[in-house]
C-alpha cells in the first residue's frame, strides 16, 4: 500500500468519489480504498434524486455527463391522503428548481470510471480495520492479509456504520440519534413510472411511496413495523398492499414488473458533532445518517465533499489551513437543516402512534391543508425539498 500519501479516503460511495475526484482535479495526492469490489460498488441501487447542489457540483466539475446525457428533470409531488390527492410542481416553486432523477448505482459508476481515467489510485477489496486520527495511520485487511498505510489527512466516507466514525474518542464528540421507531419496506420494482410524480400515500395501513428510478424502474416503498423480516413480503403481499395504500381503486392501476430488491431499511437519524478530529474528516453518511424521507442523505454527501476537496487542497497546496479549521461549522448547518426537514416529512407520512392518537391525526390533517391551501407553505417546502 501507498505510505504517506496526502489524503487516504476510505469508501469508494457518492462520498468518496465526489472527494476524490475533486481532490485529483486540485492536482492532491489521493488514495481511496474501498473493502467491496468494484462490481458490488456500481450495483448498489440506493438514492435517486439529486438536487440542484449536486447537479451544479457534479457539472462544474466535469463530473455529470452521465446524468445531463440520461437523467430526467423532476419537479413535481403528490400527496395522496383521506381526502384525496394534491400535487404540488415544487420544481415552479421557491428556488424554481427540480430534483434530477439519476440512480445512485449509475452516478457511481460514472465516478468511478472518471477518477480512474484521470489516473487516480482507487484499491478495490481493501477493509479498513483501524484509523489513528492523530497519527494517520490506518489499518487494513486485504486478499494479502492485514497491513498498514499512512496519510498525512484521512476522510471517512464509509457510511453509517464505518469505522472511521468511531474512531473519534468518546470525549471529543457528541453523537445526537433518533429512532424512528419504524421501518420501511424498500422495493426496486422493473416497471415504468405509475404517476408522473413523486408520490406519498398516507393510510391507515401505513405510508406508501412511489418515486421514479429510471424508464424502466420504479422505487416504492411500505411502511413496516421495525424487525420485520423482508422475506414475508412475497410479490403479491407487495402489491396488495401498494394497491390498498395507494387507492388504486380511486386513482388508477400501478404498472407492475418484476420485484428485484426488497429490504427493510430502519429509520434512524444521527448527527456527529464535530464532524472532523485531528488529521481525519467525516464526510456523507460517516458524518450524519439521515432517514430516505427527504432525499436528502447523497446530496449532503456531495455537498460535504465539495467543501471538504476546496479547504483540503487549500491547506495543501497553498498552505492555508483556515477552511478545514472550519469544515464541521460549514457543513453542520446545513445538515441540521436537512434533518430537520426529514424529520418533518417523517411526522407526516407515518401513522401516528400512542395513546394521543387521535391529536396526531389532527396534527397531520392541518399540515396536509396548510401544504394543499397556503402559497407560502408550498414556497417554503419546495426551497427544504430541493435545497441542502
Ligand atoms: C433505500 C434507500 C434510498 C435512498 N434514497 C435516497 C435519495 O433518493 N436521495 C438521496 O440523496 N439519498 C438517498 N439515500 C441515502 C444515500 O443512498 C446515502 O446517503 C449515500 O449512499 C451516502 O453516501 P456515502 O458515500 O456517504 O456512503 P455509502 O454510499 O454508504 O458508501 C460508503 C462506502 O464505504 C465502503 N466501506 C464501508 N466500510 C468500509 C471499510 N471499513 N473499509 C473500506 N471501505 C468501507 C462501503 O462498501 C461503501 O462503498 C437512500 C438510501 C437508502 C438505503
Amino acid at each position: 500500500m501507498v505510505d504517506d500519501t496526502a489524503v487516504l479516503i476510505v469508501g469508494a460511495g457518492p462520498a468518496g468519489l465526489v472527494l476524490g475526484n475533486l481532490l485529483l482535479a486540485e492536482g492532491v495526492d489521493t488514495l481511496i480504498v474501498e473493502r467491496a469490489d468494484r462490481a458490488r460498488v456500481q450495483a448498489r441501487a440506493r438514492a435517486g434524486f439529486l438536487g440542484p447542489n449536486s447537479a451544479r457540483i457534479l457539472t462544474e466539475h466535469g463530473l455529470g455527463a452521465g446524468m445531463l446525457h440520461n437523467g430526467r428533470p423532476h419537479g413535481t409531488c403528490a400527496f395522496r391522503y383521506a381526502d384525496g390527492e394534491f400535487e404540488l410542481d415544487y420544481g415552479t416553486l421557491g428556488p424554481g428548481e427540480p430534483h434530477t432523477v439519476y440512480p445512485q448505482q449509475d452516478l457511481v459508476t460514472d465516478l468511478v470510471a472518471e477518477y480512474l481515467d484521470r489516473g487516480g489510485d482507487l484499491r478495490f477489496g481493501v477493509t479498513v480495520t483501524d484509523v489513528d486520527p492523530h497519527t494517520g495511520a490506518v489499518a487494513y485487511r486485504d486478499a494479502n492479509g492485514a497491513g498498514q498505510a499512512t496519510a498525512r489527512f484521512l476522510a471517512g466516507c464509509d457510511g453509517g456504520n464505518g469505522v472511521t466514525r468511531t474512531a473519534i474518542p468518546a470525549c471529543s464528540v457528541r453523537r445526537h440519534a433518533r429512532d424512528h421507531g419504524t421501518a420501511w419496506l424498500a422495493v426496486l420494482a422493473e416497471a415504468p413510472q405509475s404517476m408522473s410524480a413523486v408520490t406519498y400515500a398516507i393510510h391507515d395501513n401505513g405510508f406508501a411511496g412511489h418515486m421514479a428510478r429510471g424508464p424502466e424502474v420504479t422505487r416504492y416503498y411500505l411502511q413496516v413495523p421495525p424487525g420485520d423480516d423482508a422475506v414475508a413480503w412475497t410479490d403479491e403481499r407487495i402489491w396488495a398492499e401498494l394497491n390498498t395504500r395507494m387507492r388504486t381503486e380511486v386513482f388508477g392501476p400501478l404498472r407492475r414488473g418484476r420485484i428485484t430488491e426488497r429490504r427493510v431499511v430502519r429509520l434512524r437519524s444521527e448527527v456527529v458533532d464535530p464532524i472532523h478530529h485531528a488529521r481525519l474528516f467525516l464526510v456523507g453518511d460517516a458524518a450524519s445518517v439521515i432517514s430516505p424521507s427527504a432525499a436528502k442523505g447523497a446530496n449532503l454527501a456531495i455537498m460535504q465533499a465539495e467543501v471538504l476537496a476546496g479547504a483540503l487542497a487549500a491547506a495543501i497546496n497553498h498552505g492555508d489551513d483556515s477552511a478545514l479549521a472550519a469544515y464541521s461549522r460549514t457543513c453542520l448547518p446545513r445538515i441540521w437543516r436537512a434533518q430537520e426537514f426529514s424529520h418533518w416529512m417523517i411526522d407526516l407520512l407515518h401513522g401516528p402512534a400512542g395513546p394521543d392518537q387521535g391529536y396526531q391525526l389532527g396534527l397531520r390533517r392541518a399540515r396536509l391543508r396548510s401544504l394543499r391551501d397556503s402559497r407560502a407553505h408550498q414556497h417554503l417546502f419546495a426551497e427544504h425539498y430541493v435545497g441542502i
